[in-house]
């Protein structure tokens, strides 16, 4: 993986941008319902274009109070993603990053909270000078900044507007879209709605009325819109998008399905067989070659064509809410695409393995992953396990939590040190054996991520290590989200039983891989992995992991 650590400052908070003359903005809005998967098609769309030559980059505007989604529950809000400058975003820069080469960094997300954030330093500050400061103008002024920040360099912004229209946060972000596009015009600006067309089973009846009324809603702010994506759980026939069409007010060609496909990583190519690429480069007179799809295609041909089956168990304790582990799914999914194998992943409540026999809980699965977590809760359930793995030579796969646990189960099983523990277990625990901990503060890495360490660092790998094999290289670049770090006094009794410091960071100090050497597959770092796959890319690491349970068996 070789993307830089590129920690900058951000932009003064009172630096007023305008738009970039030559970069078009598409405006993507849902309706009707949430999690309709705007994000997705955003990406889809964003592909699409980027198939055609032309430089994309996504941006997601959130009309949530939190300033980030650093400390919102990824059970209300799904994993938080971290860009390589060390943001903690919306999950939706991850689908931005796997559909597209695009590079997500702090700017790329915004949040009413930094809005007002901002509008309220600018206002103690006396930047107003003693003006009032209201939604209009001072808020959708703020929100027009943020649009236009990350666009430069690029041909086409796409700007996903979470929420649902209709929502009373979504409208300030709604009248800044709406006064962008009355300032620079159609051929510049242009808005694609994404609704819900329902099937009504007692009436054995497609539904068109809820888009009919969420387009009415979203005239009613002063967007037409120029595109309108319909997501149903079957193909729509032509009628109906017909109907949507006079009823919406919107071009028949520009009527577009998004039915649920058997894989997210087919919809550019459903997307583009309607035509969406070509409406929204004829709108925006964006000339452009015709796309070069063969990623897309090879990637949908190996989706069609598995050859095998394996099933992976994600040990967590946010497993009620899938989007929890969203990148680590994915990345597994790449490596399947890949493999040609069919990778079926399984969340094993790590609470309730702990009243659990293990062998009965994960006797069917051929490899698990304990991903990255926070916290105390379940934690026994995730060190039993490891320890099943470890003994019974099942392909383990530990992430940032993942191994901080593999490491003290290591400690407690195998060096005897029977109360080894981490510092994240609270006060009440034995301080002997602590054997993750709070690092030196005065680490330069540490102290650009506040009490977080975030974002890309390089890290060097261990001559001869299986994790070196890997990679194929010495030196990666990999990101982070994390405070604790192994404690490196425990090093060479780990190294003299089997369990090797295979990767460490640039300066020696601090450990990013572990491997243990008589096992099949035993590796865990402390950096997420999951947050550089894509599809057409899977990551190193997912891969010979895939690889490996594809080909073994229990
Ligand atoms: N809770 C651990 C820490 O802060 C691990 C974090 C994570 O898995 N992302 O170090």
């Amino acid at each position: 993986m070789d993307e830089q650590s590129n920690h900058t400052p951000t932009p003064s908070t009172a630096q007023q941008q305008s738009s970039s003359p030559t970069c078009k903005y598409v405006f993507v809005t849902g309706g009707v319902v949430s999690s309709l998967g705007k994000g997705i098609v955003a990406a889809s769309a964003a592909a699409l274009l980027e198939a055609r030559g032309l430089r994309v980059t996504l941006i997601k505007a959130d009309p949530y109070i939190n300033v980030d989604p650093g400390t919102m529950s990824p059970q209300q809000h799904g994993e938080v993603y971290v860009t390589s400058d060390g943001a903690e975003t919306d999950l939706d820069l991850g689908h931005y990053e796997r559909f597209t080469s695009a590079k997500m960094r702090k700017e790329n997300s915004f949040s009413t909270g930094q809005i007002y954030d901002r509008v309220i330093n600018n206002e103690r500050r006396g930047d107003y000078l003693g003006g009032t400061v209201q939604v209009v103008p001072q808020i959708t002024d703020a929100i027009k900044d943020y649009i236009y920040r990350p666009s430069t360099d690029v041909d086409v912004s796409i700007v996903e507007i979470g929420g649902t229209v209709g929502d009373i946060e979504s409208l300030p972000f709604l009248e800044a879209v709406r006064q962008i596009r009355s300032q620079l015009g159609s051929r510049q600006v242009l808005f694609i709605h994404m609704t819900l067309v329902p099937y009504l089973h007692a009436a054995q009846e497609l539904k068109t009325k809820p888009t009919q009324h969420s387009v009415k809603n979203l005239r009613q702010i002063g967007i037409q819109p120029d595109i309108l994506i319909c997501r149903a759980e079957r193909e729509l026939p032509p009628r109906i998008l017909q109907k949507v069409s006079i009823t919406c007010d919107v071009r028949a060609e520009a009527v577009i399905q998004a039915q649920n496909m058997d894989s997210i990583y087919k919809l550019p190519l459903h997307l583009h067989s309607q035509g969406l690429d070509k409406v929204i480069v004829e709108s925006l007179k964006l000339g452009s070659r015709e796309p070069d799809l063969r990623g897309w295609q090879q990637i949908t041909s190996n989706l069609d064509a598995t050859t095998s089956e394996c099933e992976v168990a994600i040990v967590g304790k946010y497993v009620n809410v899938i989007d929890s582990y969203k990148s680590v799914s994915e990345a597994l999914i790449h490596a399947g695409i890949k493999h040609r194998t069919k990778v079926n992943i399984h969340y094993v409540d790590a609470e309730q393995l702990e009243i659990q026999d293990p062998a009965a809980v994960l006797g069917k699965f051929h490899g698990i992953v304990v991903p990255g977590g926070f916290g105390e809760r379940g934690i026994d359930g995730k060190i039993k396990a490891i320890t099943y793995c470890r003994t019974n030579n099942l392909p383990f796969f530990g992430i940032c939590y993942g191994m901080q646990l593999a490491v003290i189960e290591f400690a407690r099983s195998v060096l005897g040190l029977s109360h080894a523990n981490s510092a994240e277990f609270g006060e009440s625990n034995n301080q002997e054996h602590v054997i993750t901990h709070l690092p030196n503060q005065t680490n330069t890495a540490l102290n650009k991520g506040g009490t977080m360490r975030l974002g890309s660092l390089a890290c060097q790998l261990l001559d001869g290590s299986k994790v070196k094999r890997i990679y194929g290289k010495g030196v990666i670049n990999e990101r982070h989200r994390h405070r604790l770090v192994f404690n490196n006094a425990y090093r060479e009794q780990f190294r003299q039983q089997g369990m090797v410091c295979s990767g460490l960071t640039d300066d020696l100090e601090f450990v990013e891989v572990l491997e243990l050497q008589d096992h099949r597959w035993f590796i865990c770092c402390q950096y997420h992995p999951e947050l550089q796959s894509s599809p057409r890319l899977p990551h190193p690491l997912f891969s010979s992991f895939v690889e490996e349970v594809d080909g073994g068996g229990v």
